[in-house]
């Protein structure tokens, strides 16, 4: 799937000339021409970068900047012609992602977008999520809805490789073989056990268990229905 890019930019042919290349390098875009439109489709559609002018109309781009970051994370280039570096920081300061003044060449705008999506991408790797279940590898912290659930060592180890394999279904020997090693020749009912520890201290609400049993098979963590 392409990258989807919103290109907020009030001059139409700058916008239509930033398109024209965006798409010829295999994105989606969408133009709006000012910031309530912007704010608007940010909210109702996933967008891997906005592209934000800074000087529209209305409400202008650090504004805009600065209510998006309310309600969204969605990687921010502030796009300006004014060069200030007190424009640059407070750019930055309103939750911008990066900062290109104009008139930039197309190829380093394109490398911005790279390297926000170079970066996305290791997050994504360290943050596991399915629904409102969160596992930080690298914080080794788990929360659901928020809240901080705490785990044994082996739960941990459990429901990151659930996660690491989402849709996929884990036989019990497959878990236990990367659980405890291939040495282990104990009863396959351990992982069961591990299971309802793992179920009793992340089912707390009533949508039913993240964790699914396939009957004579194993377990799985299903992927999000969108
Ligand atoms: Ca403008």
């Amino acid at each position: 799937m392409n990258a989807k890019i919103l290109i907020v930019e009030d001059e139409r042919k700058m916008a239509q000339f930033l398109m024209m290349e965006l798409e010829h390098e295999g994105y989606d875009v969408e133009i709006v021409y000012n910031g309530r439109e912007a704010m608007e489709l940010i909210q109702n559609e996933s967008f891997d970068v906005v592209l934000l002018d800074i000087m529209l109309p209305g409400i202008n781009g650090m504004e805009v900047c600065r209510r998006v970051r309310q309600f969204s994370d969605v990687p921010i280039i502030m796009v300006t012609a004014k060069a200030d570096v007190t424009d640059r920081v407070m750019g930055l300061d309103t939750g911008a992602n990066d900062y290109l003044t104009k008139p930039f060449a197309i190829e380093e705008l394109l490398a911005r977008i790279r390297a926000i999506q170079r970066n996305r991408q290791k997050v994504s790797e360290d943050v596991l999520q399915v629904g409102n279940l969160v596992m930080n590898t690298k914080t080794h912290e788990v929360t659901q809805n928020g809240e901080n659930v705490s785990l044994t060592k082996k739960e941990y180890d459990l429901l990151e490789m659930l996660l690491r394999n989402k849709g996929i279904v884990l036989t019990r020997d497959r878990l236990l073989e990367s659980l405890w090693g291939y040495e282990y020749s104990g009863d396959t009912n351990v992982i069961d056990v591990f299971i309802k520890h793992l179920r009793s201290k992340l089912d707390s609400d009533q949508k039913g268990s993240v964790i699914t049993t396939v009957r004579g098979v194993g377990y799985v963590i299903k992927e999000e229905k969108k």
